[in-house]
């Protein structure tokens, strides 16, 4: 055996490390502020930590049902009822996962063929290209132009062939912050329905909205009955190494999702369920004191970026802000994000690791705002060298 990895699949192949980690791993090495991958540095609300070590003391540690426990389904069902009218039946129409990444994993392997298409809008997050290529599908790019991240409905209709199988939306959207409004979402629900399209929709940032409202997908007209709909406690929570998502969508496609996801973990993470569970349950006001908090650090670090001379794109939704770094210097943004944490301590994400048009992206960073103030603070502070030294 030579080579690098000699044992890798071949639809592995190209993938490398994700970039979350790789920049995570650089900013340990180098001391950096890490605004790279998206996780808070505090914690979030105190009676769902609680109730995570009261779960474990009650003894809430061995298997938890390959659907997830009731009691998670149910406020799940709830959540989809009270929030969006959408009528989910907790025991045959919800699935408790391993973080929305599992969902997104079992719904793209369980509900494509080899050599299926799957339509994604770009900038994408960096999973859904890698799961449609260990599904062994092939995927095509809707792009999303700033300043609104705005699509073509023209340009969405002529990426559907007739190998089109799925289409993947999320919204909220990582990286840009877009909120899809409702002309957006009936373009897409139009062209799901003319060609008899399965769409999976991922929702992790629901609840972590600064301007205008998240409507999913599933309560368009005929879309229910066709969508995956995705989500996750990790955002909403503050709590992402928790690893508790959910899929909710009809039998058919469930029972599909839930073949997939039997043989990827099983089950897991029990006392979170538990601990979701009562989180769910909080009520309208704990979830937005999650999203005003997050919208002041939003504002902190775009502001300050500003003051110091660095443009960002101020975000609707979500952990992240972009810059368009091309008046800081003639370096491409994966350079630049290779160089910062040596030049001033900071790590930032290369947005062209969203895209595969690689040129779209070539001086757009992506900062993640989920961090304390005293993070934020010293962020800039560091960050106001490059542009003094531009
Ligand atoms: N989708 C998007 C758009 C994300 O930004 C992330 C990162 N949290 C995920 C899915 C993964 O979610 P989870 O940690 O629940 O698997
Ligand atoms: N969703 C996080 C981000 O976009 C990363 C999660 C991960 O590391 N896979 O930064």
């Amino acid at each position: 055996m030579s080579g690098r990895l000699p044992y890798l699949n071949s639809r592995l192949q190209g993938l490398g490390a994700t970039i979350f980690a790789t920049m995570s791993a650089l900013a340990e090495a180098t001391g950096s502020v890490n605004l790279g991958q998206g996780f808070p540095d505090y914690d979030g609300p105190a009676e769902v930590l609680e109730a995570a070590c009261e779960a474990i003391r009650a003894g809430h540690n061995q298997y938890p049902p390959g659907r997830g426990i009731k009691a998670l389904r149910d406020a799940i069902a709830d959540h989809q009822r009270h929030w969006y009218g959408l009528a989910f039946d907790p025991a045959s129409e919800v699935l408790v996962t391993a973080g929305a990444t599992e969902a997104l994993a079992a719904s793209i392997l369980s509900l494509t063929e080899v050599g299926d298409e799957v339509v994604l809008f770009e900038p994408y997050y960096d999973a859904y290209p890698a799961l449609v290529a260990l599904a062994g599908g092939t995927h095509r790019v809707v792009p999303l132009r700033p300043p609104t991240w705005g699509f073509d409905p023209d340009e969405l209709r002529r990426a559907i062939t007739p190998r089109t199988r799925l289409i993947v939306v999320n919204s909220p959207h990582n990286p840009t912050g877009k909120v899809f409004g409702n002309d957006e979402l009936e373009a897409i629900a139009a062209v799901c329905r003319d060609h008899d399209l399965i769409a999976v929709t991922d929702e992790v940032y629901e609840h972590l909205v600064f301007e205008g409202e998240h409507r999913p997908l599933a309560t368009l007209d005929g879309m229910r009955d066709r969508t995956v709909t995705i989500s996750s406690a990790g955002k909403t929570f503050s709590v992402t190494g928790w690893k508790i998502g959910w899929a909710c969508a009809s039998p058919p496609l469930l029972d599909s999702v839930q073949t997939a996801k039997q043989f990827l973990t099983y089950a897991g993470g029990a006392p979170f369920q538990h601990a979701i569970a009562v989180g769910l349950a909080l009520g309208d006001d704990r979830l937005r004191g999650v999203c005003d908090d997050l919208a002041m650090r939003r504002d902190l670090f775009c502001d300050g970026m500003g003051a110091i001379g660095i443009d960002v794109m101020v975000p609707a939704s979500g952990y992240f802000a972009i810059s368009d770094i091309g008046s800081l210097g003639d370096e491409d943004a994966a350079t630049f994000c290779k160089k910062i944490p040596e030049r001033c301590g900071v790590v930032g994400i290369p947005n062209d690791v969203f895209y595969d048009h690689k040129d779209d992206a070539r001086t757009l960073v992506r900062w993640a705002f989920c961090k304390s103030t005293a993070t934020l603070e010293e962020a800039l502070r560091r960050l106001a060298k490059l542009s003094q030294s531009s």
